[in-house]
């Protein structure tokens, strides 16, 4: 474009932006940053968004060095092994914060994300049952393996499942307690179980397994049959959490029958999208087969990640909030998000319209349902529209299967909602409810349960 010619004057800026095929000329660079930006224009505002669980803020610092480090390729480490270095630091800390007993015994990786972390949890469970169940004589060709976990689970699970031809074996929850239900997990599990998983934060309503109960169960299990049954705990919410706010809660390495844990670091690890971890307590529940050398300083070193080549610059952003931030750094942060969610949750409870089943005590997430005796003609999809109208954007969902009768709304709290935002958005809610108290059309009367938002 020539220099002269007004942006907005341009031939380009006369055109759609989205395209189809390769326009045969090329644009100048000050246009396409605007025009491709401003296509980008109307999307919610990402810090307004209750409805994620990823990271929408990080100093500017972590965004220059990211920024600065797009280039590194993580999977080179030979190439960067300094890179190298920080990732297995975050390893470290990470197995820390979970009380991993032996630092030499532990192995690592970080991951794209939870997802990519899960499947690799699931596949280690799955070859080290094989190779015991061929020990112990059992027939593969009988039945299909299954796995075991809460009908509340990611969607990521049902993937691992379906990629590796596994049965999903689903507990379903009940509304008093809305995680797995420990006193049954174990009718579900038999010869041909991998493994369980336990979540620490269900990611319908935010509320953590009670892995302490449920490692009893399987100890209790293990003892009886002879048998090596795991658990995975997909911490992707909690794992970066509860170390800091609820160090008490037993739910990591310091249970025996822990075999690994995945976070995501783009969750409360505080880390713009595109980060993931897993830990395995030890080595022996990773199967050799997992673990493939790359070249490093002349020698090799071991990697367990299924992608190859992706940019370090997660990675090192995820290594500048643990250098600068410290324990007590997550610490005030989280401990803040959840005062700040509880404020929240509270001022929901006081309009005395809604059930609240998460309060955000555990992890800053607020889930609620509208009171069956509410008196009110309007219901959770009118709730989260007239909210979007303010620039929040809420999801409304039924829950998953024995309870999806059950609409639920919920907030995800993060590190960057602050007490200003929070009273804004409490301000919101109370005026919503009171435009459509006096409102005499429900939008959404008419439809049935849906999904409406972004739920996971
Ligand atoms: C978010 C989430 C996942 C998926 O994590 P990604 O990092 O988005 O891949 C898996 N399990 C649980 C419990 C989650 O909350």
């Amino acid at each position: 474009m020539d220099n002269i010619i007004p942006l907005f004057g341009s031939k380009q800026a006369s055109e759609n932006v989205i395209i189809d095929k390769l326009n045969k000329e090329p644009v100048s660079p000050d246009c396409a940053y605007r025009l491709v930006k401003d296509q980008l224009i109307d999307e919610g505002n990402a810090r307004q968004n209750m409805a994620t669980f990823c990271q929408t803020y990080m100093e500017p610092e972590a965004t220059k060095l990211m920024a600065e480090t797009f280039e590194k390729n993580a999977i080179d480490k030979s190439e960067y092994p300094s890179t190298a270095e920080v990732e297995q630091a975050c390893v470290n800390i990470i197995a820390d914060l979970w009380n991993a007993p032996d630092k030499e015994k532990m192995i690592g990786t970080s991951t794209v994300g939870s997802s990519e972390a899960c499947m690799l949890g699931g596949m280690a469970m799955k070859f080290k049952w094989r190779d015991e169940a061929v020990k112990r004589g059992v027939d593969l060709t009988k039945q299909r393996p299954n796995l075991v976990i809460s009908s509340g689970y990611q969607v990521c699970w049902e993937k691992f499942c379906v990629y590796w031809d596994i049965d999903l074996r689903t507990v379903p929850m009940d509304e008093e307690h809305m995680s797995l239900d420990a006193e049954k997990v174990m009718d579900y599990v038999d010869e041909y179980t991998i493994g369980i998983v336990g979540i620490l934060g269900i990611t319908y309503t935010g509320k953590y397994d009670d892995i302490q109960a449920l490692d009893k169960k399987v100890e209790a299990f293990n003892k009886e049959t002879g048998r090596e049954l795991g658990i995975h705990v997909d911490a992707a919410s909690g794992g970066m959490f509860a170390p800091f706010v609820t160090p008490e809660l037993e739910w990591d390495f310091r249970l025996k029958n822990v075999v690994s844990i995945n976070t995501s670091g783009h969750k409360y690890g505080l880390v713009y999208p595109g980060i993931g971890w897993i830990i395995w307590k030890d080595r022996k529940d990773l199967p050799e087969k997992m673990v493939f050398n790359v070249s490093y300083l002349g020698g090799e070193m071991p990697t367990m990640a299924i992608n190859f080549s992706r940019s370090a610059s997660q990675i090192i952003g995820q290594y500048y909030n643990f250098y600068r931030f410290g324990f007590d750094g997550y610490k005030e942060i989280h401990k803040r998000t959840r005062k700040v969610a509880m404020k929240v949750s509270e001022a929901i409870e006081q309009t005395d319209l809604f059930d609240i089943y998460n309060n955000g005590d555990n992890i800053p997430i607020i889930c609620y349902k509208l009171k069956e005796d509410a008196d009110v003609n309007w219901n959770l999809y009118d709730l989260a529209d007239r909210l979007q109208m303010r620039g929040w954007q809420v999801p409304a969902y039924p829950l998953p299967e024995d309870l999806d009768n059950i609409i639920i709304q919920r907030f995800v709290c993060r590190g960057d909602f602050a007490m200003n935002s929070a009273n804004a958005l409490i301000k919101d809610i109370h005026a919503a409810i009171k435009e459509l108290n006096a409102a005499n059309v429900s939008m959404h009367a008419n439809e049935g349960k849906h999904t409406q938002g972004f739920t996971h």
